[in-house]
Formats: C-alpha cells, sequence, structure tokens
C-alpha cells in the first residue's frame, strides 16, 4: 500500500509522515502515531505490507474519533485503542487498498 503524504479526514488535513524512530511519552517504541495538535500521524519507516496498512488505518481511526467528536463522550484512552486496534485489523484481514484520489483539477 502506498501511504499518501496527506489524507483528508472529513475537511481536516492530517499530514503523514514516516520515521524510523516513535517513542510514546514513556520512551516505549511505536508503531503508529496520532498527534491531535499536529494533526499529523507518525508511521515506522519499517514497517511493510499488511502491517504498514493495519498500523496507518489505526492512526486514521485515531483522526476520525478525534474529527468527528467521539473524544467528547468521554471514551477512555483503552476503549479508543480497542476500538482502533480492531477496526483496522479486521480491514487488513479483509480487504486490500488502493488510495483514492479525486482527479478533478482544484482552483
Ligand atoms: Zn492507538
Amino acid at each position: 500500500m502506498k501511504i499518501p503524504n496527506s489524507i483528508d479526514v472529513f475537511g481536516m488535513k492530517v499530514s503523514i509522515k514516516l520515521s524510523k524512530n516513535i517513542s510514546d511519552d514513556f520512551g516505549n517504541a511505536l508503531d503508529g502515531q496520532w498527534d491531535s495538535k499536529s494533526k499529523t500521524i507518525t508511521l515506522n519507516a519499517e514497517l511493510k505490507g499488511v502491517d504498514l496498512a493495519q498500523t496507518f488505518f489505526h492512526e486514521i481511526i485515531h483522526a476520525i474519533i478525534h474529527r468527528t467528536g467521539v473524544k467528547q463522550t468521554y471514551l477512555s484512552h483503552d476503549c479508543e485503542e480497542i476500538i482502533s486496534e480492531n477496526v483496522s485489523v479486521w480491514l487488513g484481514e479483509n480487504f486490500d487498498f488502493k488510495l483514492k484520489r479525486r482527479t478533478r483539477n482544484k482552483h
């Protein structure tokens, strides 16, 4: 799967970067990370194939949860992680993806 440099999530532009070194606040290595402040997804540059696709979708689901206001329902962090992981794994298990880009010119 080719990962785009950016993607729209309900009108919110999300930047996507690749990095060989992603870690959480405790220094634990991560495969991907969603930063709601900078609206950026960072993916582990070493991931390939279904691992890359599932990590990309996992982080996109975090962005969707942020964008659609689901966070305002007091969704716990653990519950958000479970939803993000299960939906992304299910997508990766069942579909092959190609990035769809609009072909019309924007002025
Ligand atoms: Zn997550």
